[in-house]
């Protein structure tokens, strides 16, 4: 088999991508692949390409820190301004020339004789296979659309799309649609379409919290201002994260703080939606913040509209032609949208990766939890740097934070072992295990623990694998350089020790 030796090879050419190939490309770090199986950079913001796909994070936080635009037309980007932005900024990294577009990542196993990871790819029937010595997975953690398990699904004889795939192809005017789901990107799409079709029908299994969507265009003097004032977008970025990050505590020690908030929620509702009976079954029963808090002026309007019909029997099976709930009643439609959301507790990327003893992760993962020390590193899976990892999620603000944390927790990794000859680095299992048992611990008083729902932050024992329960500065701090003394070390030489802490 033919080898392509490479230093690094990093998978998927979203935001943390990106940011590890310009970090690593910053460090120095030249010979390194970056393999993604679409046919651009973007990852989750090349796929998701609804209408109405707009971040509910406000663009300036939603950014690298290192690649400012203060040019954002408005302080919630829509998603083309996003996916133009990274594509911009990827451009202009110079690093593009590294990354292999539509090729998909089939499986990579650690080889311990060579000390590297054996990684094959594979590009419309070619394939290329690289031998790299660390791996890097940017996949992310909503990448792999979730569809939902409804009898006779695959029996539908109109068209049927999921919200990450939309087909763009199919005219939804004078149409009857449905959507199912009402989570952040159905509330995005339901508004976004009403108006074009010629009946909605919104299946709704749990009412989320919506407040209102602070959105404005921004002037072309503020635009100007922030293009040309020294460290004005620096301090505005700062005041708006310090905004955001006020949300942790209610989040993770003290959820009845948010009950004022929740209260201006009850009056978005009160105010998007006039008729009783629908306010009264589009408020949810648990406490704010216990899944995603929402953001639209548009989605209870659209709800409200004379077309539209939010659906709360249990869906029971789709027929060739509609939708049955459990009351009997069948809706005819001739478009269905499932806006079902990603498999995000399973982390799909995991079935690929075969670590030292011989198993995937998703095996490791399914025998003891999802868990990785700092979001990052797992043991038995030497050399292999996870972003966008275990519990680094967030409920409160940007995702490019994290994501530059971990990035330059991994970027002093590869720095270490070049300055200490270090051939692999794998963190202790001793390691991991405090982490994991510390975060579990600070999850226990969370609003996502104690809010009284359901939602695809916990996994199917009940334990919360995807959020971080700290401050995103407590991340950042405890990223900031790569702490060894939690690592067994290998040099070439094979020789395997731990390394004492001083
Ligand atoms: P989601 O939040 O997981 O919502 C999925 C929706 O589908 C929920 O309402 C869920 O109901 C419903 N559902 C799932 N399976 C179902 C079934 N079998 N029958 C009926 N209903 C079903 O997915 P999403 O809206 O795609 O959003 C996923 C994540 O993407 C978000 O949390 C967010 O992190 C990210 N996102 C971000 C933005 C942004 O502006 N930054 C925009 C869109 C998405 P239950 O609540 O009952 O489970």
């Amino acid at each position: 088999m033919d080898f392509e030796l490479v230093d690094h090879l990093v998978i998927g050419a979203g935001f943390a991508g990106l940011c590890a190939a310009i970090k690593l490309q910053e460090a120095g770090e030249r010979d390194f692949v970056v393999v993604e199986r679409g046919a651009d950079v973007g990852g989750t913001w090349r796929d998701n390409t609804y209408p109405g796909a707009a971040c509910d994070v406000p663009s300036q936080l939603y950014s690298f820190s290192f690649a400012p635009n203060p040019d954002w037309s408005m302080s919630f980007s829509q998603q083309p301004e996003i996916q133009a932005y990274i594509r911009k900024t990827a451009e202009a990294s110079g690093t593009l020339d590294r990354f292999v577009f539509r090729t998909s990542v089939d499986d990579a196993t650690w080889d311990g004789g060579a000390q590297r990871w054996i990684v094959r790819t594979s590009s419309e029937g070619a394939t290329r296979t690289f031998a790299a010595r660390t791996l890097i997975s940017g996949a992310g953690g909503l990448s792999e659309p979730k569809l939902p398990d409804i009898e006779g699904i695959g029996s539908f004889g109109g068209e049927l799309f999921h919200s990450a795939r939309w087909d763009h192809d199919t005219d939804l005017t004078g149409k009857r649609v449905a959507v199912i789901g009402t989570g952040a990107s159905s509330i995005q799409i339901v508004p976004a379409i009403q108006p074009q079709v010629a009946h909605l029908d919104v299946y709704q299994r749990t009412a989320p919290w919506v407040m209102p969507r602070h959105d404005r265009t921004y002037s072309s003097l503020e635009k100007a201002a922030l293009r040309t004032v020294p460290g004005l977008q620096k301090v505005y970025r700062e005041a708006i994260y310090w905004g955001r990050e006020s949300y942790v505590l209610p989040f993770t020690k003290a959820p009845q703080i948010l009950s004022p908030v929740q209260r201006i929620a009850a009056g978005n509702i009160k105010k998007g939606i006039q008729d009783p009976e629908l306010r009264a079954a589009v408020t949810p029963d648990f406490r704010m913040g216990c899944k995603r808090i929402l953001i639209s002026n548009t989605y209870y309007p659209a709800l409200d509209a004379d077309n539209t019909e939010l659906v709360t029997d249990r869906i029971t099976r789709v027929t060739e032609t509609g939708i049955v709930t459990a009351d009997g009643t069948e809706r005819p439609i001739d478009v269905l949208i499932v806006a079902t959301g990603f498999h995000t507790t399973e982390l799909p990327i995991t079935e690929h990766i075969t670590g030292r003893e011989g198993h995937t992760l998703a095996a490791q993962f399914e025998e003891k939890g999802m868990s990785a020390y700092k979001g990052t590193t797992v043991p038995g899976f030497p050399n292999l740097f996870m972003l966008v990892g275990p519990n680094t999620g967030l409920g409160h603000s940007s995702m490019v934070f994290m994501i530059e944390s971990q990035v330059a927790y991994v970027v002093d990794a590869v720095r270490t072992m070049r300055t200490h000859d270090y051939a692999t680095v794998e963190v202790s299992e001793r390691a991991e295990r405090a982490f994991h048992a510390d975060v579990q611990h600070r999850m226990q008083p969370t609003v996502w623990s104690t809010g009284g729902c359901a939602s695809w932050y916990l996994d199917k024992h009940g334990h919360n694998t995807t959020l971080w329960p700290r401050s995103t500065f407590a991340f950042r701090a405890l990223t900031r350089s790569f702490d060894v003394a939690a690592y067994v070390v290998t040099a070439p030489t094979r020789t395997t020790r731990e390394v004492v802490p001083a």
